[in-house]
């Protein structure tokens, strides 16, 4: 046993040549994230969501860049954010599983709210501009909606759209304010063509964390 040890600690000490870096400090003075988002990028896998009518785009795959660049956007203001999927893929196998899945992180304690990104689709080709839809008759959902399509709405240079009521899953299932947006048209030709421009993704992030800020800001009564 002895001889073990010796042998154990000389294979141990030659082969350290070098002294490991120390770890990074904890510090507990560290600053906590300034807001809990989840953030939630509809669709996915087999489950494509609306396609463009003009270029065929996926509306699973802009959810997903979207809702990236969204997530960069609150983390960039201090918030911790929380994915419902991070590639391509779906949750489950099928729509069900994926949306027990979905509603099981979107329900997740601690979160101050949730936000869906989708993009839209309507017959009438002419329709065209961001939507926020909370659970109707949920004011807080309200509130945290008509922020974000009021950030939405000043970054885009369009007149003020009021927030919709609606009955959809992600906004009905968690306990914490929560809002569907819609980012863009995929049946208006305009819209189609700008919600796959960098830049114009970029513009639709930073409106709904700005938004989604000034809402928990509001209602934390922290300065804006
Ligand atoms: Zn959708």
């Amino acid at each position: 046993m002895k001889r073990t040890f010796v042998l154990l600690l000389s294979f141990f000490l030659l082969g350290c040549t070098e002294i490991a870096p120390p770890c990074a400090p904890y510090t507990l003075d560290a600053a906590p994230p300034r807001y809990f988002v989840i953030l939630d990028y509809g669709h996915g896998g087999f489950d494509v969501g609306a396609t463009g009518v003009d270029t065929g785009v996926k509306e699973s795959d802009l959810n997903l860049v979207i809702g990236e660049c969204t997530a960069r956007a609150l983390e960039d203001r201090g918030c911790f954010v929380l994915r419902t999927r991070t590639g391509p893929d779906a949750l489950g196998d099928t729509k069900r599983d994926d949306m027990a899945r979905r509603g099981a992180i979107l329900c997740t304690d601690g979160a101050d709210c949730t936000v869906s990104i989708h993009m839209n689709k309507f017959a009438d080709r002419s329709v065209k501009g961001p939507m926020c839809y909370y659970q109707a008759g949920a004011d807080d959902g309200e509130a945290l909606a008509t922020c974000v399509i009021a950030a939405l709405c000043a970054a885009l240079g369009r007149d003020d759209r009021p927030a919709n009521p609606g009955n959809n899953y992600v906004t009905r299932i968690p306990s914490v304010p929560s809002v569907l947006v819609e980012c863009g048209f995929l049946s208006n030709p305009e819209d189609e063509q700008a919600l796959q421009d960098p830049k114009f993704q970029q513009l639709l992030a930073d409106a709904v964390a700005d938004g989604v800020i000034a809402y928990l800001d509001a209602q934390s009564g922290k300065p804006q």
